[in-house]
């Protein structure tokens, strides 16, 4: 095989799309050079520098909106009372950011900043104080009615080359009251569209084109737009960073499960690469050390990923006022309820050792870069088939936890 043709083939490779060009460069010259080595050992490094890639979020806008509410429910925390959430509440001001890392990812930090509330308000200084350069982007919460100084902080944060998303929260207490006034014609999606329309019109009015205005409830995180919300801000954000804010979602959703699938399942091959470079080193032992030390992470990372660990079930089974138990039944993944070690994994490895080297096969002939590597070929293959498997069992247990979370009960 000629190595144009393998590499005209890895080009197609959809996966290549969060791995910069120069990775890419880097990875075929070092294939090049006949080093799978060095191959695998590059693209460990992009897979590092996409997971630990720094996420920073502010969330602002005047006192009382919801910022810190918003701050800890995107944490996947229902309360202030749990470690490390944000106090909140009418009396409570933030009087500088505040960094709240994300539990399980801590390179995505939401940051609280204090209230944008004054009558004197400064939107330049306001954002030079709280170091606006250090934000990815900014989200401005507003509650009840528009304001002025919302309006007056989206233009400058804009003028100031950074991104904002305009998000008017406590649409549960909106839905409430209408519904309590209007009990016969009450239509939430009417509702959801005149408030929308509104805040669209001030931002428009005060010449800001194309604004993303979205409707959410702190309470209820997983209602009105946070799924258009997380739809944009994946498409908006740069590759290196959508891998990170995509894993750390609360797992509220169906589109953000399948979204999580498939940002894992891009990675699945790179760490399949990592270990059919290691395969390559000849040293006996290593290759398989190795491929058990990378599934085991790897499996521990999807299981969390998905909340299926003890306690974000337990948080999920709180959130719907369901028994963790009840949630439980429903995983099939044996897996998932054992403790994931290096037993477990080489038990699993020996037993499904006939089934990989049909299914190395089938690789080789559609990823004929790694699939061919003398060495490598049958490490990437278990490798790639052990972790696409638990993938797929363990993102349909995330699916049917969720629907049993969300079943109403009678
Ligand atoms: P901050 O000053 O912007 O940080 O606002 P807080 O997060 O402290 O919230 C102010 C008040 O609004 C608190 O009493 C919250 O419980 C309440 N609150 C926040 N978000 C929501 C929401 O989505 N729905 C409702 N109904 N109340 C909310
Ligand atoms: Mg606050």
């Amino acid at each position: 095989m000629t190595s144009e043709r393998k590499f005209s083939e890895m080009d197609s490779l959809e996966s290549f799309d969060i791995i910069s060009e120069e990775e890419v460069k880097e990875f075929r010259a070092a294939l090049e050079e006949g080093n799978l080595c060095a191959a695998g050992e590059t693209i460990n490094q992009s897979l590092k520098d996409i997971e630990n890639a720094p996420l920073n979020i502010a969330v602002t806008g005047e006192s009382g909106s919801g910022k810190s509410t918003f701050v800890n429910a995107i944490r996947n925390m229902d309360n202030d009372e749990e470690e490390g959430a944000a106090k909140t509440g009418v009396t409570e001001t933030t009087k500088e950011p505040k960094a709240y890392p994300h539990p399980q990812y801590n390179n995505v930090t939401f940051w609280d900043l204090p209230g944008i509330g004054t009558p004197n308000f400064n939107p330049s200084d306001y954002l030079k104080a709280v170091e606006f350069h250090r934000y990815d982007f900014f989200i401005i919460m507003s509650s009840e009615r528009f304001r002025h100084n919302d309006m007056e902080l989206a233009k400058e944060i804009k003028s100031m080359g950074k991104k904002f998303y305009f998000v008017r929260s406590k649409v549960d207490s909106d839905m409430y009251a209408s519904q309590m006034r209007r009990k016969k014609s009450y239509n939430e999606a009417k509702i959801m569209n005149e408030i929308r329309d509104d805040c669209i019109k001030c931002l428009h009015d005060g010449g800001i084109q194309d604004p993303k205005v979205f409707l959410l409830s702190s309470l209820d995180l997983n209602k009105y737009d946070f799924n258009q919300m997380q739809e944009t801000l994946e498409q908006e954000l740069p590759s290196q960073k959508r891998h990170v804010f995509m894993l750390c979602l609360p797992n509220i959703s169906f589109p953000i499960l399948d979204k999580k699938r498939e940002a894992i399942k891009k990675q699945i091959w790179k760490w399949s690469s990592v270990s059919a470079a290691v395969a390559a080193v000849p040293l006996p032992g290593l290759s398989v050390a190795c491929d058990v030390g990378i599934l085991v992470t790897e499996m521990k990372k999807y299981r969390d990923a998905f909340g299926l660990d003890q306690g974000s079930l337990e948080k999920l089974a709180d959130r719907f006022g369901k028994d963790v138990n009840e949630l439980k039944s429903v995983i099939k993944s044996p897996i998932v309820v054992k403790e994931i070690n290096k037993e477990l994994v080489t038990t699993l490895l020996t037993r499904g050792a006939a089934g990989s080297l049909m299914f190395i096969e089938y690789l080789a002939s559609n990823i004929p870069v790694i699939g061919t590597a003398a060495a490598g070929g049958i490490s990437f293959g278990t490798t790639y088939l052990m972790l696409y498997c638990f993938l797929k069992d363990i993102a349909e247990d995330a699916v049917r936890v969720l629907e049993k979370a969300l079943e109403s009960s009678v």
